[in-house]
């Protein structure tokens, strides 16, 4: 198992890479979220521990980055900024469990060994949405239409889970808000209008099958039809 940690603190990544190294984990060590932005490049680790208050990109910063195409890496914050908000923020972000300083090192391998076992069942699942030959990889974070892959940014793929999830029912803005942005109270209804319009585009002519509403919002119609009156294929 790898573990990339993102940790500015000298001492405290040497004290965590000596225990983890022990109990068996690779470790593979960065002093600002930059380098480790580039290494993901070559290739993900099984989990990342992330710092948050960092020279440079800051950790949150990290995050958001990490999220908009990888929802599956598991994400522990360790951080000495431990209000409630700060932790929910973090968790409502993506992250997947969080530590404030200081921690034992022993509840640090445990919360490790949870988060990484708790994503091996999902795993396990595999599931897959489909319809009207779009094929979402829930797990995978993939979207497919026949041979293409159209690249989804996470709101993008939400809301065509969503749309696939719930043929023909009418969402209005605000349902959309509150289902795929939820905790982002300060966006409107604007923002919803243009992710559809980025998702539309990125579908190419499987964007057909949503259909706005006009004043009340979208849905996804099976039985949409292309320019010719055919059928989309
Ligand atoms: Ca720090």
């Amino acid at each position: 198992m790898l573990i990339m940690l993102i940790e500015d603190e000298g001492a405290l990544r040497e004290v965590i890479e000596y225990s983890l190294g022990r109990e068996g984990f690779q470790v593979i060590s960065f002093e600002n979220a930059n380098d480790a932005l580039i290494a993901l490049d070559e290739g993900r680790p099984d989990l990342v521990l992330l710092d948050l208050m960092l020279p440079g990109l800051q950790g949150m910063q990290f995050l958001d980055i990490l999220r908009q195409n990888d929802r599956k890496t598991p994400v522990i914050v360790i951080s000495a900024r431990n209000s409630e908000a700060d932790i929910i923020k973090a968790l409502e972000r993506g992250a997947d469990d969080y530590l404030p300083k200081p921690f034992g090192l022993k509840l640090l391998e445990t919360k490790i060994r949870v988060v990484l076992r708790r994503q091996g069942e999902q795993l396990g699942e595999g599931s897959v949405l489909s319809g009207c030959g779009v094929k979402l990889d829930l797990e995978a974070h993939k979207a497919a239409i026949g041979g293409t892959e159209p690249q989804l940014t996470l709101k993008e793929f939400d809301l065509l889970a969503l749309f696939l999830r719930r043929p023909e029912k009418v969402f209005t803005r605000d349902q959309l808000l509150n289902l795929v942005w939820g905790y982002e109270s300060e966006l409107n209804s604007r923002t919803v209008d243009a992710h559809v319009a980025t998702l539309r585009k990125k579908l190419g002519d499987k964007g057909r099958h949503i259909k706005t509403l006009p004043k009340i919002g979208y849905l996804w119609d099976p039985k949409a039809l292309d320019e010719q009156g055919e059928e989309i294929r």
